[in-house]
């Protein structure tokens, strides 16, 4: 069963400025990575826009109309410490929680099993009412309401792997019994949330890893705790916000993952899709920023998700 790719150009134009770790040569790495043969059975997709209605179901609407109506004609707007936009990044940001929507809306009609999402600005730090930690609008948390809103879905899992723990994801449906937020993550670090005593109304779970876990402790992790609950949660969606950052070579954070880690994961929540949700299953790009772990671990995630 065929796999999307969702993409836009935009997605390479947005620039939060020179020497900024989340740099547009990140998903040019990503892209020029699913050039390869291999990944020739791809279904290429230009992502749509989100609409407005789509992002107001996560986002307050004047943060939205004031994100759309505030960005800069030339140079930066700083929206905080380390988040900026640039004159492509509205546009950016509506194409990458487009893409997550569009998607969900193809593995639900059954047009697709799977989809990876490779956009940026990523999202899953930002909150219904802030910028932040290099994200715009939360792309995951768009998809899974809409899944809700416009599917009728009622149990949505959304799975992260990136380094950084998920804040923004985690405060908007930390009071919504529909969606499971599970998250492994390096803890302490960057935002400084993600606590295992995190549980929401019991659809939060967070697997805090130490700094200098590897393989074994993030295995470990996934196989106690995130798969399980996941599992239990019987999800009729999975959706995943992939950052790679956890990889050894990362120059942000101090995990130690090695790139079969990835295809590891990546299976085991195939599987997951499979026993629960028909397969479907969503995943977007998040963090990850040593081009070539970055290169090796997405190719690695979406090679496993065309098996
Ligand atoms: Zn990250």
């Amino acid at each position: 069963m065929s796999v999307a790719l969702y993409t836009h150009a935009s997605c390479l134009a947005h620039d939060p400025g020179p020497g900024h770790p989340e740099s547009p040569s990140r998903l040019a790495s990503v892209l020029d990575a699913l050039e390869e043969e291999r990944f020739a059975l791809l279904v290429r997709v230009e992502a749509p826009r989100a609409t407005r209605a789509q992002l107001a179901r996560v986002h307050r609407a004047p943060y939205v109309d004031d994100l759309l109506a505030n960005a800069p004609r030339s140079g930066w707007l700083q929206l905080d410490p380390d988040t900026l936009m640039s004159p492509a990044s509205a546009e950016a940001a509506l194409r990458a929680a487009g893409a997550a929507c569009a998607a969900v809306d193809a593995v639900v009609a059954g047009d697709v099993r799977r989809a990876f999402c490779a956009v940026r600005p990523p999202g899953h730090h930002a909150t219904a009412a802030s910028a932040m930690g290099f994200c715009l609008f939360n792309n995951v948390a768009v998809a899974a309401a809409h899944a809700i809103a416009a599917h009728g879905l009622e149990r949505v899992a959304i799975v992260d792997f990136d380094v950084h723990h998920g804040n923004g994801t985690q405060d908007i449906f930390c009071g919504d019994a529909r969606v499971l937020y599970a998250s492994t993550h390096q803890w302490p670090l960057y935002p400084g949330t993600g606590a295992s005593e995190e549980r929401g109304v019991g659809n939060i779970v967070n697997a805090p890893l130490r700094p200098g876990a590897g393989s074994i402790e993030f295995r470990d992790a996934c196989i106690r705790t995130v798969l399980p609950a996941i599992d239990a949660f019987a999800p009729q969606l999975l959706i995943v916000s992939a950052g790679f950052d956890a990889h050894r070579q990362d120059p942000l954070a101090s995990l130690e993952l090695e790139t079969d880690d990835y295809a590891w994961i990546t299976r085991r929540l195939v599987d997951l899709a499979e026993r629960h949700a028909g397969g479907r299953l969503v995943s977007s790009l998040e963090g990850g920023y040593d081009l070539g772990a970055l290169r090796a671990c997405s190719a690695a995630h979406v090679a496993a998700l065309m098996a």
